[in-house]
């Protein structure tokens, strides 16, 4: 086992990486495990990150903020923690990989992320960096004004999405991929009057690859037979939080399986930290750096005040 870690950081994405560049500059001794599936990595290129007017990529994102946080002495290593506990006596926690180390840290910040339910649809990574397929109306609604939306999925988030993303297109449709809809009257009454259309017969085929000279859209095939074309889809089936290692350790989540935090991201566990979108919270970019600068100053001050 090596030496007692400051920190050790679960998960490399925006969150983990940011609060690394903090505790190396106060010169905390910190290691991130990263099993490198950060959701930033999807993005074709952000938008709404201040300071980068033309948008950066999600994997130039990361690399840029990973070199940074190993120029002040961080250390990323690829891998995953499979385990964690804590240990009596205020000792901190240990942490098993799935390498076969074991380390020792005296706090734990989980910066796990979510998984995005995706739709079952060929060359997804492909059709996503194409703009074809979509998740977040929040970063990217703005790049398809006035284009042809689909929404892909039933129930509240779908129907709450198909309603914000009015705010940038008159054109959108509601799919829910053959499930009922299930709304009541007023809610029915409310899409109709925003204009959106809801189709609830199943889709058959997804091709994405019908360009049309410049034009880049997919085509819907239903069950009917009948065809839809649209020039971008916005899949709205859910996220699975990554947080069955604070499931082990017994902190308070809410019913998504995200983590409840207080104003400094502590949670209920002491010296078990999160940040980013593992935390009940917006799944953005700059919320994932603010919380694990707050994280990070939080875990340095509690250290202080140990000695
Ligand atoms: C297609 C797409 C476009 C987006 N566009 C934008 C945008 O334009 N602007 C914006 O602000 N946001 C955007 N987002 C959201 C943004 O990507 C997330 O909010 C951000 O990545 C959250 O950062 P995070 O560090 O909390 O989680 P993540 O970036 O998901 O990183 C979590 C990391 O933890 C790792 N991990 C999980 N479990 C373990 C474990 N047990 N051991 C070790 N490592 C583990 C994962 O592999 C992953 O690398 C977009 C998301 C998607 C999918």
């Amino acid at each position: 086992m090596a030496s007692k870690l400051d920190c050790l950081i679960v998960g490399g994405g925006p969150a983990g990486l940011t609060a690394a560049i903090y505790l190396a500059r106060y010169r905390r001794a910190v290691l991130v495990v990263d099993e490198a599936k950060s959701r930033c990595a999807w993005i074709p290129t952000s938008h709404n990150l201040a300071g980068f007017t033309g948008g950066i990529r999600g994997t130039d994102l990361l690399a840029r903020i990973r070199a940074q946080a190993e120029t002040y002495g961080a250390r990323v290593d690829i891998g995953s923690v499979t385990a964690l506990e804590r240990l009596p006596s205020d000792n901190g926690f240990r942490a098993a990989l799935g390498d076969g180390r074991v380390v020792q840290a005296a706090t734990v910040l989980l910066a796990t992320g979510v998984i995005d339910g995706q739709p079952a649809v060929p060359h997804l990574y492909d059709a996503m960096q194409r703009g074809l397929i979509r998740v977040c109306p929040i970063c990217d609604g703005f790049e398809v004004m006035d284009q042809r939306i689909a929404v892909l999925g039933h129930g509240a988030q779908a129907t709450g999405e198909a309603r914000f993303i009015r705010t940038y297109s008159p054109y959108v449709t509601l799919l829910t991929l053959g499930e009922p809809m299930d709304l009541e009257l007023d809610a029915r009454a409310e899409l109709d009057a925003l204009g959106i259309a809801v189709v609830e017969e199943p889709v058959v085929a997804v091709d994405t690859d019908t360009d049309i000279g410049t034009n880049r859209s997919t085509r819907l095939t239903l069950q009917s037979g009948r065809t839809l074309r649209f020039d971008t889809l916005y899949s709205a089936l859910g996220i699975t939080a990554r947080s069955a290692l604070a499931e082990s350790l017994g902190a308070r989540m809410n019913d998504e399986g995200r983590l409840i935090v207080d104003r400094h991201q502590r949670t209920s566990v002491p010296g078990f930290f999160a940040a980013g979108d593992v935390v009940s919270t917006l799944n953005q970019i700059a919320v994932a750096m603010g919380e694990a600068a707050m994280a990070a100053t939080a875990i340095h001050n509690d250290l202080r005040c140990r000695r």
